[in-house]
């Protein structure tokens, strides 16, 4: 069992899905930037594609997702329209260039959005963009709505990857989370997907809900082993009411305290690991025939704006309002506004609005944030204040939960809680940062 230190988790501290982290864009980086980007994308360079899809049929009090209500059938149609001239404008700009590899459909709920639009939408990417011989595509599905409708256009669409949004079983939990599912609405999505060729389904969990104790949280946990999930993502649920307006219906006096939750983060990865799933990184677990187990044995995980992955492509291209790209110099988001976003796209231009630039120092920063989150090891020896580093790291390091060789930082077993908190000190942002983060379990 992990060994709790409240002053080490003390500061909040960013997911890391990018680094510099989104908090760090700004209004300096834009149009021109995503121009380069995409100009400089290699003739056959391996690129992913993520397409947000920023509706959902019902909103979640607890979600920070850039989403809304899809109650307005001419407004997503009005979105879809702008999505697609925006796909046109990137493959301009990439002029023939890269090969799609992977597509990612997240949100909001991808199937919000109905079938045939689906289908389109798809079909719109493939034929616009150049493709690998078989990409990869995967979805984000929201169990309630999901229809055999829906699965027999993602069949047709040749999706195999598919992330359910469960968060948890229980009924109580669900009700003071604004996010009713019974069982059976999850155990049909599962067999839909199943029947539609989904080889490997990933559940999104969560500890540290409103009324949630530590037998919710197994139950949860053993429903989803039960149900054949492949992957598991396990989140702690962070209550940022002053961020999040929408959280101000969660009642904060029903939240586990931070003991609580650092237990259940323990719970959570002590009956997985026991019951055979491979961790990866600090929340996601897969079973052992799983690509993304397979990614971890062989140290190829990555982490990006989805989470851990086995997406090796260094570019990332973002689709739709506040999507992320990720390109050699810089990282660019689309308009966060679905309004805002279809005006501009509207008017022949590119989403991008804000950003940072990622020089070589800062790319390197990255990548050893990146390996000590995926890898659990980070050689420092390259950075200029790796004395500094070491220096602030020293109580880690008393508490056993890191070792060096050299300049080589690794996390111990009992420092996976607390790998978000060791990567900070390595992020050269953290001291001037105003933004609001997490804690980190
Ligand atoms: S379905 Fe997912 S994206 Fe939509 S509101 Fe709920 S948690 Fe957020």
């Amino acid at each position: 069992m992990w060994t709790y230190y409240p002053k080490l988790l003390a500061r909040a501290v960013p997911r890391y899905t990018s680094y510099p982290t989104a908090a760090e864009f700004h209004d300096g980086i834009g149009e021109a930037d995503q121009r380069a980007g995409l100009e400089a994308v290699g003739p056959d360079e391996p690129i992913s594609i993520y397409v947000h899809i920023p509706y959902c049929r019902e909103i979640c009090w607890y979600c920070g997702c850039n989403t809304g209500a899809a109650n307005r059938a001419q407004r997503l149609a009005t979105y879809l329209q702008r999505l697609s001239e925006e796909i046109d404008l990137v493959a301009g700009y990439l002029d023939g260039r890269g090969r799609v590899v992977r597509i990612a459909f997240g949100g909001g709920s991808p199937n919000a959005i109905a079938p045939d639009q689906f289908r389109v939408l798809v079909q719109r990417l493939k034929s616009t963009f150049p493709m690998a011989i078989a990409p990869l595509l995967s979805v984000e599905i929201d169990p309630r709505g999901f229809d055999a409708e829906f699965a027999a256009a993602m069949a047709g669409a040749g999706i195999t990857r598919a992330s359910l949004g469960v968060q948890t079983f229980d009924p109580q939990v669900q009700a003071v989370i604004g996010r009713i599912q019974p069982f059976e609405t999850i155990e049909n999505a599962v067999k839909l997907l199943r029947e539609a060729g989904v080889t490997s389904l990933n559940f999104d969990l969560m500890y540290g809900l409103p009324l949630q104790g530590d037998a919710e949280l197994t139950e949860s946990l053993k429903l989803s082993q039960d149900l054949g999930a492949d992957r598991l993502a396990v989140f702690g649920y962070a209550h940022v009411p002053h961020l999040i307006p929408r959280q101000r219906r969660i009642d904060a006096a029903s939240l586990p305290g931070s003991p609580e939750r650092f237990r259940q983060a323990a719970l959570a990865h002590e009956w997985l690991t026991g019951q055979g799933w491979t961790p990866v990184g600090f929340d996601h677990f897969a079973r052992s025939q799983d690509p993304l187990a397979a990614a971890a044995r062989e140290r190829r995980v990555r982490r990006n704006f989805q989470g851990f992955t086995d997406d090796t492509c260094d570019t990332l291209i973002g689709l739709g309002a506040s999507a992320i790209s990720r390109y050699a110099g810089s990282l660019v988001q689309n308009e966060r506004n679905s309004g805002r976003y279809g005006m501009k796209i509207g008017t022949g231009r590119l989403a991008a609005i804000r950003g940072i630039a990622t020089p070589p120092a800062e790319r390197l920063r990255g990548r050893l944030i990146e390996e000590l989150l995926c890898q659990g090891s980070a050689d420092i020896e390259e950075l200029p204040d790796r004395l500094p580093v070491r220096y602030h790291l020293r109580e880690f390091e008393y508490a056993r939960l890191i070792r060096w060789s050299g300049w080589r930082l690794n996390l111990l077993p009992e420092g996976l809680p607390y790998a978000r908190s060791v990567a900070a000190e390595l992020d050269s942002w953290r001291a001037s940062s105003t933004a609001q983060f997490s804690n980190a379990v």
